[in-house]
């Protein structure tokens, strides 16, 4: 494929909640949700979790970058990387950072300010040598950051809020909705809507259906209804995502059977996969 269509997403992060490393999840991987997008020769992250910092190792020696990156939300999973992502740290990198969750009470320069706050982190936002901008909007919102790059939004069911997001590029979509919890009686509209027809869906799968009741309210969903959404919405493939701490490879094998049983050609997310659609 010529670079100047090349779209797609290589998995950085694919835990929820906290980083675990360990032999027991070395082959699914134990960091926090961030996600690597190619639109042609635009550079998108998606989350700043635990991942971004391999990701970041990765970027070295790639000249100037002007990068994309978009926030879900700001739960620690999803920041925590930030401050160890060295291209931020390099003159004559840009970047534009977008957050569509957190309008009108509070600004994503905030927020990222007061985690990187002495006694809680030794250096504050300033120490970034980058051009860094940030960029609030409201969930709903449809953003443009680059030519032939398009972004819909819409709100997804957590506590504190939390974005979705569908990238469409030549003609096709990646859709990433983590961290958001089902319905009991409907599915959500907002995500069947934002998610119609995608080629790819990464989806909050954090448990399965026989551990949901223990974790009603929490904010995060399980890979049937995953399933059962990506029914709904038309999706081509489904991805499950934002793996349970507890969940170690043997556990994950298990979904991933389960999963492809019950909807064919569903993936397991894993750190240094990468999907084209
Ligand atoms: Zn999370
Ligand atoms: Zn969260």
């Amino acid at each position: 494929m010529a670079e100047a269509e090349e779209f797609s997403v290589r998995f950085w992060g694919v835990r929820g909640s906290i980083a675990v490393p360990g032999l027991g999840t070395a082959r699914y991987g134990g960091n926090t949700s961030c996600l690597e997008v190619h639109c042609g020769k635009h550079l998108l992250i998606m989350d700043a979790g635990t991942g971004l910092r391999p990701l970041g190792a990765s970027l070295a020696g790639n000249g100037k970058l002007d990068i994309d990156l978009f926030f879900t939300h700001t739960h620690f999973d999803h920041v925590n990387g930030l401050p160890f992502f060295v291209p931020m740290f390099m003159k004559g990198n840009s970047f534009h950072l977008w957050a569509g969750h957190l309008k009108p009470q509070y600004t994503l320069k905030y927020v990222l300010g007061e985690m990187m706050l002495a006694p809680l982190f030794p250096v504050p936002l300033e120490v970034f040598q980058s051009t860094v901008c940030y960029h609030d909007f409201a969930a709903g919102e449809t953003l443009t950051p680059r030519p032939g790059v398009t972004l819909r939004t819409a709100p997804l069911n957590h506590p504190n809020n939390a974005t979705g997001y569908r990238i469409d590029f030549a003609g096709k979509s990646i859709c990433y909705c983590t961290d958001t919890e089902h319905f009991p009686d409907r599915l959500d509209q907002n995500i069947v809507n934002l998610v119609r027809g995608a080629d790819i869906l990464i989806y909050d799968a954090c448990y399965t259906d026989e551990e949901y009741a223990k974790f009603k309210g929490w904010g995060h969903s399980t890979w049937q209804a995953g399933a059962r959404l990506s029914d709904a919405a038309g999706v081509k493939t489904y991805v499950i995502f934002h793996h349970d701490p507890s969940h170690d490879d043997a556990f994950m094998d298990k979904v991933a059977t389960d999963a492809a049983a019950a909807r064919p050609g569903t993936v397991v997310a894993r750190e240094g996969l990468i999907l084209r659609p």
